[in-house]
């Protein structure tokens, strides 16, 4: 792998390798690009089968956040970091303190995060270390479970999906297929089902089925069906690449619009999707709504749960930009999305240049 090539050929700005010989940390953080602010990422902890494969994760993902982060609006930039290990098996309050002083010593470049594998607890940890570290579990004012704002502004997205194809914001009476009903697939059923909406939902675990079934009256089918369900509305909340060759051809829904990360398995799903007709709702604008929340923790005064649900809201309205840019360019919604991300960073750049050169 010629790293320096990918790096320059992506504009990656930093990447890390970092080795604790005490703690047996082995972690890598990338930092993609701090145009707009300091960088923010999760930290992913998983068993990866080879360096390369967590590098390229830890790059793929960087990049992902810095263009999530630039199409929500947020002034801060894009970055992840992996650590190479099994969460089950390898915690510990010395790997994850050793990770934060990593952290520490990027000077506030790169503000961690949880993601799969981490937890509050684990940033606690990182805590006493760096305060450049968000989502803690035991500090007082911090933002919490990032899952149900990650909920409510995905029924955001799906409101204005919904009224960009019918004309109006509601969801009463609209036939939603939802897969996945973890944290924020019940959360948003909730919402769904509080505003009238029918549901079919699936799970590959059977209680979080029953949960769903129960409260919403929703209708289970078998987790291979869901592409089947005739609905206005399918979302995607478990699993990334879903939208793929097979189930393509299977779906019979007007909008899909889902908290999944990389629900394309390839972009060119996403040109098929609209060649079908079916309105795809661009995954890292709709899903924004996590670290719009955690990023509130950051601002002056810490944070605070009213300014945080506002930002979470202008997802309707990023969702709409998203489809105006669509329409303007004549090019599918997941392409428009990457354009929305690129267009505030270029102005950005310019912005820091001109002001430079002033100086
Ligand atoms: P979660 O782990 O709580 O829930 C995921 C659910 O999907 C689980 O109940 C799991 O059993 C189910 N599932 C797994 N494989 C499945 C399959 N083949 N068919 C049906 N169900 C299946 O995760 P979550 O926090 O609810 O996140 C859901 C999705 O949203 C993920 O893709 C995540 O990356 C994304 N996301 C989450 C947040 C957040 O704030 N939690 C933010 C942005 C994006």
């Amino acid at each position: 792998m010629e790293i320096f090539e990918y790096l320059v050929k992506n504009e990656y700005e930093q990447l890390l390798m970092c080795h604790d010989p005490a703690s047996g940390l082995k972690a890598i953080i990338c930092v993609h690009d701090t145009t707009l602010g300091p960088a923010l990422g999760g930290t992913r902890m998983w068993n990866y089968a080879s360096e390369e494969e967590a590098i390229m994760d830890a790059l793929r993902l960087a990049r992902g956040m810095t263009y999530k982060n630039a199409a929500a609006g947020l002034n801060i930039g894009g970055a992840k970091a992996v650590i190479i290990g099994d969460s089950k098996k390898d915690k510990s309050e010395a790997l994850f303190r050793a990770f934060g002083r990593y952290v520490e010593g990027l000077g506030g470049r790169y503000i961690t995060a949880e993601d799969v594998g981490t937890c509050v607890e684990d940033m606690d940890y990182i805590r006493m270390e760096t305060h450049n570290v968000a989502g803690l579990g035991s500090v007082a004012g911090s933002s919490g479970d990032p899952s149900p704002m990650t909920a409510y502004g995905t029924w955001k997205g799906i409101k204005a999906c919904a009224n960009a194809v019918w004309g109006s914001d509601s969801l009463a009476r609209k036939v939603i297929a939802v897969q996945g009903l973890g944290h924020v697939g019940y959360a948003l059923c909730k919402l769904l089902h509080d505003e009238g909406a029918t549901l079919y939902v699936t799970d590959i675990n059977e209680d979080n089925v029953m949960r769903v079934v129960k409260d919403f009256s929703a209708t289970a089918v078998k987790p291979e069906e869901i592409y089947d369900v005739n609905c206005d509305i399918f979302s995607p909340c478990a699993l990334g690449a879903i939208i793929n060759d097979t189930t393509i051809p299977r779906l019979n829904c007007c909008i899909i619009a889902g908290a999944a990360n990389n629900q394309l398995k390839e972009e060119r799903h996403g040109d098929i999707l609209e060649r079908k007709g079916i309105l795809y709702a661009p995954d890292f604008i709709i899903n924004a709504g996590g670290v719009i929340n955690v990023c509130d923790e950051l601002l002056e005064g810490g944070y605070n749960r009213e300014r945080a649900i506002r930002k979470v809201e202008t997802i309707y309205e990023n969702v709409k930009k998203v489809i105006a840019i669509a329409q303007r360019d004549n090019v599918p919604t997941y392409k428009a999305a990457n354009t929305l991300a690129e267009e505030r960073i270029r102005v950005m750049r310019q912005v820091k240049k001109t002001y430079l050169k002033a100086k």
